[in-house]
């Protein structure tokens, strides 16, 4: 079949979840058996997020082909269960960027470059690019922003050409925030009405409407906009705050959202998707009221969405070990020697989190040694896992003032230094160890039993390492590495034997947790919790 474009854009106000509802319409096409993959086109100018403060917009995600993206690809991998890649995030940096380079090499020789038509033409080349490779039945493109941003023009302005020339083939679906009002106990249509006017002055007559509410809308409230906004009354769809983001994709099948998007793209519509693993994960993940609680010690805890694969990958391994997920944030910046007991003495394991940079890394040597000593399930992810043998040094090994070059170049001990293919680089942006590596484990190693095998590949984002001068040292003092990079021998996973569970990794596993395939060291972390949890009630008996 030719490949249908579906494009999904925003209004009135951000974050409305459209990469939610992206993803959850992705979730319901390929569960009936189309091939799908999602999109996303982001406004700003930087080339990626990587460069970007998490504080600025929240976690960078990482592909297996090594793009730092924006965190909506990990909901398009977790919903979806598919890989993105560098083809699925594309910036107006990255758009201009092309387009210049190719100026310069004489591309377009004799003529003035515009933004119609070379920068609209590159962004339809990209938004092609992933259908034309004949792997895609769908493409989802989520434009980034609201409607009405300048940043967003070129990219409107793209979509109408391409719906013009795809015809049939094209959609476009738009997310809008329909607000109440409580003094005037009345929901408001307003916005949603003056967001599509916007989008039509851009040129694009929206097919789908997606409403953001609180509160239920009225039947009739829905056929007013579907008066107002010229599209028929089944494709005004109300996305209701849903108690987890899981249930969207369900929600939208009940309103029938993939029907519409069939019936629209000429495609038969009768049938109903196959959502039975789907079901089985929310059905665990509702049903389960017995708490398991976890800390998560990082700098950015201010701002959730920065941890947000760590913390949706806890959600998937507590669900299918039918627990209720707590997660605790604790900020590492304001951990004492002091207060750190009274923090962590309730939890049933803790996670030391990924990061960048001297603030708040004493907090997580605090937090380390206090569950070192304490022997509770602990999970070091990069920077976690580097502080993990950085304080193993200083007070198991006796190394004082052993650190990471990052924090302290004249470290007597660098344990953690530097890569040696980063010590050229000077630029920042993309140029860190990034995407998906092998890594070797040993088969008596609590990672190898977690992930049933010795040979994994996990995504990393990193420029410094576990330094191989001191690997003798720390395994002759009990820690030891036990997963290595068969390449070039880089230490990837540090464990130290005789504790409950106690493991840091190089990489990211979180990168690569989904709802149907949960990443094995996140669920083998929950076990070691839970188990750790019935071992203190036990006591508590006694
Ligand atoms: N700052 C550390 C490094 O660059 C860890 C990075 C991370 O946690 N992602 O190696």
């Amino acid at each position: 079949m030719e490949t249908k474009y579906i494009f999904v854009t925003g209004g009135v106000v951000s974050s409305l979840g459209k990469g939610i509802i992206s993803s959850s319409l992705a979730r319901l096409l390929l569960s009936r058996g189309y091939r799908v993959t999602i999109q996303k086109f982001d406004p700003y100018i930087n080339i990626d997020p990587g460069t970007l403060n998490p504080y600025e917009h929240g976690e960078c995600y990482v592909t297996e082909d090594g793009h730092e993206a924006d965190l909506d690809l990990g909901h398009y991998e977790r919903f979806t269960n598919i890989r993105t890649s560098r083809a699925n995030n594309v910036t107006t940096g990255r758009i201009y960027q092309s387009v210049i380079d190719k100026e310069r090499r004489g591309d377009f020789l004799g003529k003035t470059v515009q933004i119609i038509p070379h920068i609209t033409d590159e962004i339809k080349r990209c938004v092609k690019k992933l259908g034309n490779t004949g792997k895609y039945d769908f493409v989802i493109t989520e434009i980034g922003g609201t409607v009405g941003d300048i940043e967003s023009t070129p990219f409107l302005e793209a979509v109408r050409q391409l719906r013009w020339e795809l015809g049939k083939n094209a959609l476009c679906i738009h997310l809008t925030y329909v607000p109440y009002l409580k003094a005037a106990k009345e929901l408001k249509t307003k916005p949603t009405q003056h967001s599509v006017k916007m989008l039509q002055q851009a040129g694009i007559q929206p097919d789908i409407l997606v409403l953001r509410t609180e509160k239920e809308i009225p039947a009739s409230m829905c056929r007013k906009v579907a008066q107002f906004c010229n599209v028929s009354t089944e494709a005004v769809i109300q996305s209701l705050d849903a108690p987890t983001i899981y249930e969207v994709p369900l929600m939208m099948h009940a309103q029938g959202l993939d029907k519409t998007v069939l019936e629209k793209t000429g495609l038969p519509s009768e049938g109903e998707p196959d959502l039975r693993s789907w079901n089985h994960f929310l059905h665990k993940l509702e049903n389960a009221t017995e708490e398991i609680r976890i800390a998560l010690v990082g700098k950015y805890v201010e701002l959730q969405d920065a941890y947000k694969s760590i913390s949706e990958s806890l959600s998937h391994a507590a669900a299918y070990c039918d627990k209720k997920l707590r997660l605790v944030y604790i900020h590492s910046e304001k951990l004492s020697t002091e207060d750190v007991d009274e923090k962590l003495r309730d939890m049933d394991g803790v996670i030391i989190a990924p990061g960048f940079g001297q603030r708040g890394i004493e907090g997580k040597f605090i937090a380390l040694k206090w569950c070192r000593e304490h022997d509770i399930p602990t999970f070091g992810i990069c920077l976690g896992m580097q502080c993990m043998v950085i304080e193993y040094a200083r007070n198991v090994l006796g190394m004082k003032g052993a650190n990471s070059t990052e924090m302290d170049h004249a470290t007597p001990y660098n344990v953690i230094d530097l890569m040696e293919e980063q010590k050229s680089i000077s630029d920042m942006g993309g140029t860190m160890r990034l995407g998906a590596y092998e890594c070797e484990l040993l088969p008596d190693s609590l990672a190898a039993k977690a992930y049933g095998t010795t040979k994994v590949k996990e995504r990393h984002r990193h420029r410094f390492e576990f330094n191989g001068d001191f690997r003798d040292r720390f395994e002759k003092g009990g820690m030891r590495c036990v997963g290595t990079n068969p390449a070039t021998g880089l230490v990837e996973v540090v464990e130290v034997p005789g504790k409950r569970w106690f493991l840091g990794t190089q990489y990211h596993p979180e990168y690569q947790s989904t709802v149907l395939e949960p990443n094995p060291l996140f669920v083998a972390f929950i076990k070691a919790a839970i188990a750790y949890e019935h071992e203190r009630i036990e006591k508590q008996k006694d």
